[in-house]
């Protein structure tokens, strides 16, 4: 994976429509692949069933509801307007 050298690669994220928001085998699996760094995040987010979580590390570690930080949250937030464009340019 090729990125600018001032960016940095955090971590990533997919969905889950209608099967809920877990990591599964091979979501750990590319968790511990290509995101193995401390502070390396998967997230994954089912949209019809309106559910989210966070991954964190080599281990894939669930971050618990209460301990998402405005980081996590800001995240969140990116991923789901990013989300809602994608839904709207589909619709056309
Ligand atoms: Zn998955």
């Amino acid at each position: 994976m090729q990125v600018e050298s001032k960016l940095l690669v955090v971590g990533w994220f997919h969905s889950h429509p209608n099967l809920g928001a877990f990591f599964s085998g091979t979501d750990r699996k590319t968790q511990r692949d290509f995101f193995f760094h401390p502070y390396s995040t998967g997230y994954v987010v089912d949209p019809v069933r309106d559910e989210h979580a966070f991954f964190l590390g080599a281990e894939s570690f669930q971050i618990p509801e209460d301990k998402v930080t405005p980081v996590h949250a800001a995240v969140l937030s990116r991923v789901e307007s990013a989300m809602a464009c994608e839904a709207s340019s589909r619709g056309k």
